[in-house]
Protein backbone atom coordinates (compact mmCIF):
# COMPACT_ATOMS: atom_id res chain seq x y z
CA UNK A 1 0.00 0.00 0.00
CA UNK A 2 1.11 3.43 -0.71
CA UNK A 3 3.49 3.18 -3.56
CA UNK A 4 5.31 5.81 -4.69
CA UNK A 5 5.98 7.21 -7.87
CA UNK A 6 6.86 10.35 -9.90
CA UNK A 7 4.07 11.37 -12.43
CA UNK A 8 6.97 11.27 -14.87
CA UNK A 9 9.63 13.97 -16.19
CA UNK A 10 12.96 14.70 -14.28
CA UNK A 11 15.32 17.53 -14.37
CA UNK A 12 17.99 16.58 -17.58
CA UNK A 13 21.47 17.34 -17.18
CA UNK A 14 23.75 19.83 -18.61
CA UNK A 15 24.68 17.94 -21.26
CA UNK A 16 21.88 17.28 -22.85
CA UNK A 17 20.21 20.60 -22.84
CA UNK A 18 20.59 23.49 -21.15
CA UNK A 19 20.12 23.92 -17.39
CA UNK A 20 16.77 24.97 -16.40
CA UNK A 21 15.12 25.07 -20.07
CA UNK A 22 12.30 22.82 -21.19
CA UNK A 23 11.52 23.12 -24.58
CA UNK A 24 15.09 23.12 -26.46
CA UNK A 25 16.87 21.38 -29.24
CA UNK A 26 19.58 19.17 -27.78
CA UNK A 27 23.18 19.88 -27.17
CA UNK A 28 24.42 16.34 -28.82
CA UNK A 29 23.42 14.89 -31.72
CA UNK A 30 24.12 10.92 -33.57
CA UNK A 31 25.87 8.68 -31.38
CA UNK A 32 26.71 11.00 -28.81
CA UNK A 33 23.20 12.15 -28.50
CA UNK A 34 22.03 8.25 -27.75
CA UNK A 35 24.88 7.86 -24.84
CA UNK A 36 24.10 11.12 -23.28
CA UNK A 37 20.09 10.19 -23.19
CA UNK A 38 21.33 6.59 -21.99
CA UNK A 39 23.65 8.02 -19.20
CA UNK A 40 20.55 10.42 -18.17
CA UNK A 41 18.08 7.81 -17.62
CA UNK A 42 20.94 5.68 -15.90
CA UNK A 43 20.96 8.39 -13.40
CA UNK A 44 17.77 9.17 -13.03
CA UNK A 45 17.00 5.67 -12.08
CA UNK A 46 19.55 6.04 -9.67
CA UNK A 47 17.84 8.93 -7.90
CA UNK A 48 14.50 7.45 -7.99
CA UNK A 49 16.20 4.08 -6.13
CA UNK A 50 18.10 6.11 -3.78
CA UNK A 51 15.05 8.12 -3.06
CA UNK A 52 12.73 4.52 -2.27
CA UNK A 53 10.61 4.90 -4.78
CA UNK A 54 8.12 1.78 -5.51
CA UNK A 55 7.74 2.09 -9.48
CA UNK A 56 10.04 4.39 -11.58
CA UNK A 57 9.69 6.10 -14.96
CA UNK A 58 12.87 6.71 -17.52
CA UNK A 59 12.31 10.52 -16.13
CA UNK A 60 11.64 11.01 -19.93
CA UNK A 61 15.44 12.15 -20.46
CA UNK A 62 14.74 11.54 -24.06
CA UNK A 63 12.18 13.71 -24.77
CA UNK A 64 12.75 17.00 -25.64
CA UNK A 65 9.20 17.59 -24.35
CA UNK A 66 6.40 15.36 -23.76
CA UNK A 67 3.81 15.53 -26.87
CA UNK A 68 6.65 16.44 -29.39
CA UNK A 69 8.39 12.98 -28.51
CA UNK A 70 5.32 11.29 -29.77
CA UNK A 71 4.67 13.36 -32.60
CA UNK A 72 7.95 13.43 -34.28
CA UNK A 73 7.32 10.03 -34.67
CA UNK A 74 4.33 10.54 -36.81
CA UNK A 75 4.01 11.21 -40.53
CA UNK A 76 1.43 13.83 -41.76
CA UNK A 77 3.18 16.44 -39.62
CA UNK A 78 5.18 19.63 -40.68
CA UNK A 79 7.62 20.39 -38.24
CA UNK A 80 10.04 22.83 -40.37
CA UNK A 81 6.75 25.43 -40.96
CA UNK A 82 5.37 25.82 -37.34
CA UNK A 83 2.03 27.52 -36.80
CA UNK A 84 0.89 30.07 -33.90
CA UNK A 85 -1.84 28.33 -32.10
CA UNK A 86 -3.19 29.59 -29.17
CA UNK A 87 -3.76 25.96 -26.80
CA UNK A 88 -5.61 25.24 -23.53
CA UNK A 89 -8.39 27.06 -24.37
CA UNK A 90 -6.22 30.19 -23.76
CA UNK A 91 -5.72 30.20 -20.14
CA UNK A 92 -2.18 30.66 -20.05
CA UNK A 93 -2.79 33.48 -22.49
CA UNK A 94 0.15 33.01 -24.81
CA UNK A 95 0.65 31.73 -28.18
CA UNK A 96 2.93 28.50 -28.72
CA UNK A 97 4.95 27.75 -31.69
CA UNK A 98 2.80 24.03 -33.20
CA UNK A 99 3.67 21.66 -35.50
CA UNK A 100 0.88 21.57 -38.81
CA UNK A 101 -1.23 18.22 -39.44
CA UNK A 102 -0.99 18.30 -43.11
CA UNK A 103 -2.27 14.58 -44.24
CA UNK A 104 -2.98 11.30 -42.75
CA UNK A 105 -1.66 10.86 -39.93
CA UNK A 106 0.39 7.84 -39.89
CA UNK A 107 3.52 5.75 -37.13
CA UNK A 108 5.94 4.81 -39.00
CA UNK A 109 7.15 2.42 -36.84
CA UNK A 110 7.30 2.39 -32.91
CA UNK A 111 8.50 5.77 -31.14
CA UNK A 112 9.24 4.54 -27.79
CA UNK A 113 9.37 1.06 -27.66
CA UNK A 114 13.36 0.90 -27.67
CA UNK A 115 13.24 3.26 -24.24
CA UNK A 116 11.50 1.14 -22.83
CA UNK A 117 13.73 -2.08 -23.32
CA UNK A 118 16.32 0.06 -22.23
CA UNK A 119 14.74 0.90 -18.97
CA UNK A 120 13.08 -2.38 -18.39
CA UNK A 121 16.89 -4.40 -18.75
CA UNK A 122 18.19 -1.59 -16.15
CA UNK A 123 15.70 -2.21 -13.03
CA UNK A 124 13.91 -4.59 -11.18
CA UNK A 125 11.14 -2.35 -9.89
CA UNK A 126 7.97 -2.27 -11.84
CA UNK A 127 8.30 0.70 -14.23
CA UNK A 128 5.98 3.44 -15.52
CA UNK A 129 5.69 4.92 -19.42
CA UNK A 130 4.13 7.70 -20.38
CA UNK A 131 2.37 8.71 -23.60
CA UNK A 132 0.91 12.22 -23.91
CA UNK A 133 -3.41 11.89 -24.04
CA UNK A 134 -4.99 12.45 -27.55
CA UNK A 135 -7.04 15.16 -26.84
CA UNK A 136 -4.13 17.58 -25.40
CA UNK A 137 -2.10 16.19 -28.66
CA UNK A 138 -4.76 17.90 -30.51
CA UNK A 139 -5.17 20.28 -28.60
CA UNK A 140 -1.22 21.12 -29.35
CA UNK A 141 -0.99 20.86 -33.13
CA UNK A 142 -2.16 23.09 -35.50
CA UNK A 143 -4.61 21.11 -37.66
CA UNK A 144 -4.97 22.12 -41.09
CA UNK A 145 -6.16 18.49 -42.53
CA UNK A 146 -8.72 17.01 -40.26
CA UNK A 147 -10.09 20.28 -39.50
CA UNK A 148 -11.93 18.55 -36.88
CA UNK A 149 -10.65 18.38 -32.81
CA UNK A 150 -12.51 14.99 -32.47
CA UNK A 151 -11.67 13.74 -35.26
CA UNK A 152 -8.07 14.15 -35.12
CA UNK A 153 -8.12 13.15 -31.06
CA UNK A 154 -9.72 9.76 -32.75
CA UNK A 155 -6.76 9.29 -35.15
CA UNK A 156 -4.41 10.06 -32.23
CA UNK A 157 -5.79 7.77 -30.64
CA UNK A 158 -5.48 4.59 -32.92
CA UNK A 159 -1.86 5.64 -32.75
CA UNK A 160 -1.39 5.89 -29.57
CA UNK A 161 -3.24 2.60 -28.92
CA UNK A 162 -1.03 0.59 -30.94
CA UNK A 163 2.36 2.34 -29.39
CA UNK A 164 0.89 1.28 -26.26
CA UNK A 165 0.56 -2.15 -27.39
CA UNK A 166 4.42 -2.39 -28.23
CA UNK A 167 5.51 -0.86 -25.08
CA UNK A 168 3.41 -3.36 -22.74
CA UNK A 169 5.46 -6.34 -25.09
CA UNK A 170 8.61 -4.74 -24.09
CA UNK A 171 7.71 -4.39 -20.45
CA UNK A 172 5.10 -1.69 -19.27
CA UNK A 173 4.00 -2.38 -16.26
CA UNK A 174 2.04 1.28 -16.26
CA UNK A 175 1.09 2.87 -19.48
CA UNK A 176 0.13 6.54 -18.40
CA UNK A 177 -1.46 9.30 -20.80
CA UNK A 178 -1.13 12.96 -19.76
CA UNK A 179 -4.39 14.66 -20.27
CA UNK A 180 -3.82 18.06 -18.66
CA UNK A 181 -6.50 19.49 -21.23
CA UNK A 182 -9.38 17.57 -18.92
CA UNK A 183 -9.12 20.15 -16.37
CA UNK A 184 -9.85 22.65 -19.39
CA UNK A 185 -12.35 21.41 -22.08
CA UNK A 186 -14.65 19.70 -19.29
CA UNK A 187 -18.34 19.64 -22.23
CA UNK A 188 -15.41 18.09 -24.77
CA UNK A 189 -14.07 15.66 -22.27
CA UNK A 190 -17.75 14.31 -21.58
CA UNK A 191 -18.40 14.54 -25.10
CA UNK A 192 -15.69 12.82 -26.86
CA UNK A 193 -12.17 13.19 -24.82
CA UNK A 194 -13.33 10.24 -22.62
CA UNK A 195 -14.10 7.91 -25.83
CA UNK A 196 -10.43 8.58 -27.28
CA UNK A 197 -8.98 8.22 -24.14
CA UNK A 198 -10.77 4.60 -23.64
CA UNK A 199 -10.05 4.15 -27.60
CA UNK A 200 -5.88 4.50 -26.45
CA UNK A 201 -5.88 2.20 -23.58
CA UNK A 202 -8.02 -0.22 -25.11
CA UNK A 203 -7.02 -4.30 -25.07
CA UNK A 204 -3.60 -2.87 -23.02
CA UNK A 205 -2.64 -5.68 -21.20
CA UNK A 206 -1.18 -3.98 -18.25
CA UNK A 207 -1.78 -1.03 -16.11
CA UNK A 208 -3.79 2.23 -17.43
CA UNK A 209 -3.60 5.49 -15.96
CA UNK A 210 -4.46 8.73 -16.68
CA UNK A 211 -2.59 12.16 -15.27
CA UNK A 212 -4.94 15.50 -15.19
CA UNK A 213 -3.20 18.62 -13.90
CA UNK A 214 -3.22 22.17 -13.80
CA UNK A 215 -0.07 22.31 -16.26
CA UNK A 216 3.85 22.65 -15.33
CA UNK A 217 5.17 24.12 -12.12
CA UNK A 218 6.30 27.12 -14.38
CA UNK A 219 5.82 30.31 -14.78
CA UNK A 220 3.28 31.57 -16.87
CA UNK A 221 1.14 28.46 -15.44
CA UNK A 222 1.89 29.70 -11.68
CA UNK A 223 0.59 33.20 -12.35
CA UNK A 224 -2.44 31.73 -13.62
CA UNK A 225 -2.88 29.29 -10.35
CA UNK A 226 -1.93 32.12 -7.61
CA UNK A 227 -5.23 34.08 -9.48
CA UNK A 228 -7.08 31.18 -10.07
CA UNK A 229 -10.23 30.53 -7.53
CA UNK A 230 -12.12 27.49 -9.10
CA UNK A 231 -10.79 24.08 -8.57
CA UNK A 232 -14.35 21.89 -9.44
CA UNK A 233 -12.89 20.60 -12.51
CA UNK A 234 -12.18 17.11 -11.29
CA UNK A 235 -15.23 17.35 -9.93
CA UNK A 236 -16.73 16.63 -13.23
CA UNK A 237 -14.37 14.70 -14.81
CA UNK A 238 -13.83 11.93 -11.84
CA UNK A 239 -16.95 10.75 -12.00
CA UNK A 240 -16.49 9.94 -15.79
CA UNK A 241 -13.43 8.64 -15.25
CA UNK A 242 -14.92 6.30 -12.83
CA UNK A 243 -17.23 4.24 -14.95
CA UNK A 244 -14.02 4.49 -17.74
CA UNK A 245 -11.38 1.41 -18.67
CA UNK A 246 -8.77 3.51 -17.33
CA UNK A 247 -7.13 1.81 -14.53
CA UNK A 248 -5.38 4.85 -12.36
CA UNK A 249 -6.26 8.28 -11.84
CA UNK A 250 -3.30 10.86 -11.55
CA UNK A 251 -5.16 14.09 -9.46
CA UNK A 252 -2.81 16.97 -8.38
CA UNK A 253 -3.71 18.17 -5.01
CA UNK A 254 -0.40 19.76 -3.35
CA UNK A 255 -0.48 22.80 -4.97
CA UNK A 256 -3.77 23.36 -6.17
CA UNK A 257 -6.87 24.35 -4.35
CA UNK A 258 -8.23 21.03 -5.23
CA UNK A 259 -10.43 19.27 -1.77
CA UNK A 260 -9.01 15.68 -1.58
CA UNK A 261 -12.86 15.19 -0.89
CA UNK A 262 -13.22 15.22 -4.96
CA UNK A 263 -11.03 11.61 -4.47
CA UNK A 264 -14.16 9.98 -3.19
CA UNK A 265 -16.21 10.68 -6.75
CA UNK A 266 -13.48 8.17 -8.52
CA UNK A 267 -13.89 5.36 -5.85
CA UNK A 268 -12.53 1.87 -7.03
CA UNK A 269 -10.32 2.79 -9.81
CA UNK A 270 -6.49 3.64 -8.08
CA UNK A 271 -5.35 7.18 -7.63
CA UNK A 272 -2.26 9.26 -8.26
CA UNK A 273 -2.21 11.41 -5.28
CA UNK A 274 -0.31 14.74 -6.20
CA UNK A 275 1.25 14.80 -2.44
CA UNK A 276 4.58 16.79 -3.90
CA UNK A 277 4.45 20.62 -5.35
CA UNK A 278 6.35 20.62 -8.52
CA UNK A 279 6.32 24.57 -8.75
CA UNK A 280 8.79 25.63 -6.10
CA UNK A 281 12.57 24.88 -5.12
CA UNK A 282 11.76 24.81 -1.59
CA UNK A 283 11.51 20.84 -0.26
CA UNK A 284 8.52 19.47 1.81
CA UNK A 285 9.49 18.05 4.69
CA UNK A 286 8.36 14.25 4.89
CA UNK A 287 5.61 15.10 7.62
CA UNK A 288 4.08 17.26 5.48
CA UNK A 289 4.00 14.81 3.02
CA UNK A 290 2.49 12.64 5.56
CA UNK A 291 0.00 14.81 6.44
CA UNK A 292 -1.16 15.41 2.51
CA UNK A 293 -1.15 11.61 2.44
CA UNK A 294 -3.43 11.66 5.85
CA UNK A 295 -5.68 13.63 3.94
CA UNK A 296 -6.11 11.94 0.99
CA UNK A 297 -6.62 8.57 2.84
CA UNK A 298 -9.99 10.08 4.35
CA UNK A 299 -11.11 9.71 0.42
CA UNK A 300 -8.91 6.88 -0.51
CA UNK A 301 -8.39 2.96 0.34
CA UNK A 302 -4.48 2.88 1.37
CA UNK A 303 -3.88 0.03 -1.42
CA UNK A 304 -5.76 2.40 -4.01
CA UNK A 305 -3.75 5.53 -3.05
CA UNK A 306 -0.49 6.19 -4.80
CA UNK A 307 1.31 8.57 -3.62
CA UNK A 308 2.95 11.02 -6.43
CA UNK A 309 4.12 14.71 -7.71
CA UNK A 310 1.17 16.86 -9.07
CA UNK A 311 2.80 17.02 -12.57
CA UNK A 312 6.73 16.15 -13.87
CA UNK A 313 9.68 17.37 -11.70
CA UNK A 314 11.76 18.71 -15.42
CA UNK A 315 11.44 22.30 -14.66
CA UNK A 316 12.92 21.83 -11.15
CA UNK A 317 16.57 22.18 -10.25
CA UNK A 318 18.25 18.30 -9.88
CA UNK A 319 19.03 18.59 -6.27
CA UNK A 320 15.70 19.78 -5.42
CA UNK A 321 14.05 17.12 -7.63
CA UNK A 322 16.48 14.29 -5.48
CA UNK A 323 14.91 16.31 -2.41
CA UNK A 324 11.81 16.37 -3.37
CA UNK A 325 11.56 12.20 -4.39
CA UNK A 326 13.15 11.21 -0.75
CA UNK A 327 10.38 13.90 0.44
CA UNK A 328 8.09 11.98 -1.27
CA UNK A 329 8.80 8.16 0.01
CA UNK A 330 9.87 9.30 3.30
CA UNK A 331 6.41 10.48 4.29
CA UNK A 332 4.90 7.76 2.58
CA UNK A 333 6.73 5.36 4.92
CA UNK A 334 5.43 7.12 8.10
CA UNK A 335 1.89 6.72 7.38
CA UNK A 336 2.41 3.42 6.21
CA UNK A 337 3.99 2.91 9.51
CA UNK A 338 0.53 4.05 11.10
CA UNK A 339 -1.77 2.33 9.32
CA UNK A 340 0.61 -0.84 9.85
CA UNK A 341 0.49 -0.09 13.76
CA UNK A 342 -3.23 0.13 13.44
CA UNK A 343 -3.40 -3.33 12.22
ZN1 LIG B 1 1.04 17.48 -15.33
Amino acid sequence: MLRTMIVGSLPRPTWLVPSGEMYVQWKLDGMSLTEGQDDAVLLALTDQREAGLDIVTDGEQRRRHYIWGFVEGLDGIDFKQLAKISTRGGRYGNQLDAARVVGPLKRRNSIVRDDVRFLKQHTDKPIKVTLPGPMTTADTLADEYYRDRRTLAGELAKLLNEEAHELVEAGADIVQFDEPCFNIYLDEVEKWGIRALEDAVKGIKAKTAVHICYGYGVGIVLKWKTKNTDWSHYWRTLPLLRTSAVDMISVECAASGVDPAVLAEAKGKDLMVGVIDVGTEEVETPEKVAARIRAALRYVDPDRLYPCTDCGLIPRSRATARGKMKALAAGAAIVRAELNAQR
